[in-house]
């Protein structure tokens, strides 16, 4: 058969809330045009991000009820060390309470004054944690990334060229390269396994431990099963497990591939490092047999980790991503491509070209999303992403002005996605109205959460 369908059924319903233009003009306007300042039951369709936002199948629920809260040596984390074991071939298994705590840790051990830590392209909080540490986050994103327009296969992958080189230049401080396993920040593509290994030979010769940010390490070994050579006979799980062989250790966040809605963890080989990294995770998580979670929630992802490397289940999600990329893409739509592994991307400079970088695009872009059709997306462009230049104190562009649309796990039907392409081409047709964008008030930092927005006059330019 062609059609692919979801490989479930419903069981449980959440009601949405329908609500129609005027109403979401007057709740967009209350909270200053911010979509992060709207009640969820004031949303449609939720599409703000695909992390612990996702349904768990009744095997979850049903080991959330199996869930054992003893302090020392529960049974949920004797289930929870076995599947993390059996996905990642790791050792040593520490348990967090998102994947910010498990980097948190990692960089307690790599971080410091002086260390450079080198990554495809860091996502926010693992930059985060590495700059608190004091360690300089260098990203590393390959050529075929920078390119919204092409359809290279592995936009995720390492610059291998710039990774000898930093290796070369910078040796002695480098302490640690990573890959984020799908490349979030870079719209969620993937990192091809032909990489993986050029970056273990290269950590091997330089004698650098090699760990992966590996939230969607699931989804990358479904893309490199579909798009790389050779690669089309072997099981998800096989093919994720090969990346993990490759690497000394990773972090990981539940909250995406481990299909829960908290949780995350910390994985290794080396024996030291493990007793280290524990010594630490019982002064700020909790005692190693348990790090921040209750035993439910660690019951909950070890059965998640089991369900998401299902060829059904990563054959529907893709599908359904791609689905609506195409459809976009063949009306015309501006849209990232190939499809990556969990959300889809609008590209709101190509789609608003008479609104200039500094009037928000993507911000215009994803508050219109919402007018017209009650749907919640993030921009991922100038505003969230800006920077300031240090010597003339004058705001920069951000590389792309985005919009994401990321798509939860197992959450929204197929009759979702159509309206979903609806609203977009409902906005495309009228995309010549659309105005900028102006900050009315905003914080010192990650300003896109809570500053406060006003529309500048038609076809303004600032
Ligand atoms: C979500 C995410 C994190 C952080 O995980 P949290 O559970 O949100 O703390 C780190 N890296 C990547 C690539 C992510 O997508």
């Amino acid at each position: 058969m062609q059609t692919i369908i979801e490989p479930f059924r419903i069981k449980s319903v959440d009601p949405i809330r329908m609500t129609e233009r005027p109403e979401r003009e007057r709740l967009l306007a209350a909270a200053h045009w911010n979509l992060f300042g709207l009640l969820a039951e004031d949303v449609i369709i939720d599409l703000l991000t695909d992390s612990g936002t996702g349904a768990m199948s009744s095997e979850q629920w049903a080991a959330i009820m199996r869930g054992d809260e003893s302090y020392a040596g529960a049974k949920s984390f004797v289930r929870f060390e076995a599947s993390v074991r059996e996905r990642t071939g790791f050792e040593h298994v520490i348990p967090t309470h998102q994947g910010r705590a498990a980097e948190h840790l990692l960089f307690g051990v790599f971080g410091g004054a002086g260390k450079r830590v080198l990554n495809n392209t860091h996502f926010d909080t693992t930059r985060a944690n590495c700059e608190v540490s004091g360690a300089t986050a260098v990203d590393l994103p390959g050529p075929a990334g920078k390119d919204t327009r092409s359809d290279e296969p592995f936009k995720g992958d390492i610059d291998l060229v710039g990774l000898e080189r930093e290796l070369q230049e910078h040796g002695d401080a480098v302490s640690l390269v990573m890959v984020t396993i799908t490349n979030n920040a870079g719209g969620g593509q993937p990192v091809s396994l032909a990489c993986l290994r050029q970056v273990r030979e290269l950590c091997d010769r330089f004698d650098k431990p090699f760990f992966l940010d590996a939230c969607r390490f699931a989804e990358n070994a479904y893309l490199i099963q579909q798009r790389e050579i050779g690669q089309s006979g072997r099981s998800v799980a096989d093919i994720a497990r090969e990346a993990f062989d490759l690497a000394d250790g990773c972090t990981v966040s539940a909250k995406k591939d481990g299909m829960a809605n908290i949780g995350g963890f910390l994985a290794c080989r080396d024996n030291d490092l493990a007793a280290n990294l524990r010594q630490m995770l019982v002064v700020t998580e909790g005692f190693p047999t348990y790090g921040g979670l209750a035993g439910r929630d660690l019951d909950a992802i070890a059965q998640g980790l089991h369900e998401v490397v299902r060829e059904d289940y990563q054959q529907y999600r893709h599908a359904s991503i791609k689905y609506v990329v195409d459809r976009l893409h063949d009306a015309g739509v501006p849209v990232l491509r190939p499809a990556g592994g969990h959300a889809i991307f609008l590209d709101a400079g190509r789609f608003l070209p008479q609104i200039p970088w500094n009037a928000y695009p993507g911000q215009a872009l994803a508050a219109e999303l919402y007018l017209a059709g009650g749907i919640r997306s993030c921009e991922i462009g100038s505003l969230m992403l800006g920077r300031v230049d240090p010597q003339t104190g004058a705001e920069l562009p951000a590389q792309h002005e985005l919009v994401r649309l990321a798509i939860p796990r197992r959450t929204y039907t197929q009759s979702h996605m159509d309206y979903l392409i609806e609203v977009v081409l409902d906005v495309h047709a009228r995309r010549d109205t659309l105005r900028g964008i102006g900050i009315r008030w905003q914080p010192k930092v990650l300003r896109h959460f809570s500053a406060h927005f006003e529309y500048l006059a038609a076809r303004a330019t600032v």
